[in-house]
């Protein structure tokens, strides 16, 4: 097996018996950026000197007989809405194009505690508001398995980079389906922790009711490695916990498919796929049930009101003088403010943040944004009612595979379609993992696998066997 194939368990065994180095295997990354990223562009920024300097520490720990945890030596690359200190953190916006990050968001503290090396920060579209990777100010990241086609996004740097063997494993983020939907294009394993999981202390917030940040990996033995290195209560964070997921056993494990999610409008390659995947896990023993979440019809529509009116309270501060691009000749104070936004923020964001102003204006917030809450209840009402019966629920990530570059991104509507299956999750503040399930037309289709609040423990047990 060649260095950049090795998932983080083969890393840490290759370490330890001494069969490489950390500084080889960082700088055999470092070398397939250069090399291989040109035409993926996976990464806004390479932080060369960073990571050789943490894979020297390693190294140098590994010579003097210390035991080294599991993440130390794995070269990892983290999505460009995190922070790392002293590091450009551009949030895929040319607003954000020379801003350099102050403090470590708390999952980089700890990876670096890990000693994992951090080889650099990946692309996403603008503010993470995207399902394709197109809306990057730094240009789209395309499909390291056919270059035609989007990563999927918003997290689509961290995803074809673990995809393209240019990262062992990479940071995501998800407020929509941001690590599942990219995971699923690309062919590797993305996990959403439950809303409170993994400390947002850090993260340049989207919609901050439903951002959460997950690994992005080969395995799901590296996911569960990476969520127990950045999971816990963050006291910088007051929406993170401390808990304990329970060991299943599979043999008892129910599994609900919610008839809602098997819709007439999806590709039918991608439905089979899916069909094989209940079976299998039917044939492990597991027992299969279908459920209803009625609700699921509303869920893009809540989503899409209630994320835009987070996103325009959470913009604001991108004005040209908190934060973020100055206009060059703005004229008067007001202008300061508006021709800095405009000229600093793409077409996807500045549509948000009208939406979301709106949605929110007096007026309309009750018809709009207190109705949209309401409808969130309902959805996590059919979940928890769901979880009475059942301990995980499979449903496919995305109607479709990949499609191709410019086939969506001038019209908003279809693009907002892609996330169909993965916004409910993140309104009902769940945790869920996309799969790799098998192929359509040589491309990967993705299972998601979803359970109750901080019962990580199940989705992975299903996901070992389905794997
Ligand atoms: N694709 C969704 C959106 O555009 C989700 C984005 C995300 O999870 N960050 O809002």
């Amino acid at each position: 097996m060649e260095l950049e194939e090795l998932t983080i368990s083969q890393v840490h065994l290759g370490l330890v018996k001494k069969k490489f180095s950390a500084l080889e295997l960082t700088k055999t990354f470092l070398d397939r950026i250069e090399k291989s990223d040109k035409k993926i562009s996976s990464f806004i920024t390479v932080t060369g000197d960073l990571a050789l300097s943490q894979a020297k520490k390693v190294d140098d720990l590994i010579s003097q007989g210390k035991k080294i945890g599991k993440l130390a030596g794995v070269p990892m690359a983290i999505k460009d809405n995190i922070l790392v200190k002293d590091v450009r953190c551009t949030a895929g916006s040319k607003t954000l194009e020379n801003y350099i990050a102050p403090y470590d968001a708390t999952v980089v503290k700890k990876i670096k505690e890990e000693g994992a090396v951090i080889l650099g920060k990946t692309n996403l579209d603008e503010f993470a508001m995207g399902s394709s990777g197109e809306n990057s100010a730094f240009g789209p990241t395309k499909n390291p398995l056919d270059l035609k086609r989007v990563p999927g996004g918003s997290s689509s740097g961290s995803a074809a980079a673990v995809s393209a063997n240019i990262s062992v494993f990479a940071l995501g983020a998800d407020t929509g389906g941001s690590i599942r939907l990219p995971a699923s294009f690309c062919g590797v394993v993305g996990f959403k922790p439950t809303y409170g999981a993994v400390s947002r202390y850090g993260l340049i917030a989207m919609a901050s009711s439903l951002d959460q940040i997950g690994p992005i990996t080969k395995t799901i033995e590296d996911t569960k490695i990476v969520f127990e290195a950045i999971s816990g209560k963050d006291p910088m964070d007051s929406t993170s916990l401390e808990f304990k997921s329970k060991k299943p056993n599979i043999k008892k494990l129910k599994i609900g498919i919610p008839k809602e999610y098997f819709l007439k409008g999806m590709n039918k390659e991608v439905k089979k796929v899916v069909e094989a995947k209940i079976e299998k896990i039917r044939k492990a023993g597991a027992k299969i049930q279908e459920i209803s979440l009625p609700h699921t019809e509303y869920g893009l529509a809540t989503y899409y009101i209630i994320m835009p009116s987070e996103v325009s309270a959470n913009m604001a501060r991108y004005d040209g003088i908190r934060y973020g691009y100055l206009s060059k000749k703005p004229g008067d104070l007001l202008n300061v403010y508006l021709k800095s936004r405009e000229e600093g923020l793409g077409d996807e964001v500045r549509r948000r943040i009208m939406l979301g102003t709106y949605t929110l204006s007096s007026g309309y917030y009750e018809s709009y944004y207190l109705r949209a809450q309401k409808v969130r209840t309902l959805i996590q009402e059919d979940f928890n009612k769901a979880f009475q019966k059942v301990d995980v629920i499979l449903t496919p990530v995305s109607p479709t595979i990949a499609f191709k570059l410019g086939e969506k991104s001038t019209d908003p509507l279809t693009m907002y379609l892609s996330d169909i299956f993965t916004v409910s999750v993140n309104l009902a503040g769940l945790p869920a993992l996309s799969l790799p399930a098998g192929k359509v037309n040589n491309l990967p289709v993705g299972v998601q696998l979803i359970s109750k609040p901080f019962n990580e423990n199940n989705i992975f047990k299903a996901g070992e066997i389905l794997e």
